[in-house]
């Protein structure tokens, strides 16, 4: 199956100052965009052209794995981002509160955990096979549906993704990031 390129799901001035109209004509335009193009031109006359994005991102290697990945990644990240931000609320809530303490903790975890990946990645909370969740961060184009994980909400800690509107200040991304969260699709993407 040929893959394609998600439209955003919010206008891309919606999310200025934070993240600008110009960040995403380089970040979705341009640099998701090659990662699809990439990947279609990988999968031609191989096993993995009629495969699941899902299922590539699981078997593949090396600059399949990445291509796709990346894709992946980065599909789930536009959803994971929303114009106005706010609080989980419900049992993904309550999942939070028992496993972090509280929201506050939770926060300050997830944000430790993105400020101190070094290098290009990407930092996750997931929802285990067990139903617990966890904070987790991964290099490059790493993504935890390789290791069985459920992504519940990830930030792109790629310069790419912050270079542009906070230069080099990737803390200052990150605190704006709280402020833009789609809690109602992070919660959505719970296996219960
Ligand atoms: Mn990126």
């Amino acid at each position: 199956m040929a893959h394609s390129l998600p439209d955003l799901p919010f206008a891309p001035d919606s999310l200025a100052p934070w993240m600008s109209a110009e960040t995403f004509s380089f970040h979705h335009g341009k640099h998701h965009n090659a990662y699809v193009t990439n990947l279609n031109k990988l999968i031609e006359g191989t096993e993995f052209a009629a495969s699941s994005l899902e299922d590539i991102v699981k078997k593949s290697e090396g600059g399949l794995f990445n291509n796709a990945a990346q894709h992946f990644n980065h599909s789930f990240f536009w959803n994971c981002l929303s114009p106005s931000g706010g609080a989980p609320s419900g049992d993904l809530a309550s999942k939070i509160d028992a496993k972090f303490g509280s929201f506050d903790a939770f926060q300050a975890e997830f944000t430790k955990a993105a400020a101190t990946q070094f290098g290009s990645g990407w930092a996750w909370l997931v929802q285990k096979s067990d139903g617990s969740l966890a904070i987790t961060a991964t290099a490059n184009a790493g993504c935890p549906v390789r290791d069985g994980d459920t992504p519940l909400l990830v930030v792109d800690v790629w310069e790419h993704a912050y270079y542009i509107d906070h230069r080099n200040a990737r803390p200052a991304y990150l605190e704006g990031f709280w402020g833009h969260v789609n809690w109602e699709f992070v919660a959505s993407n719970m296996n219960g």
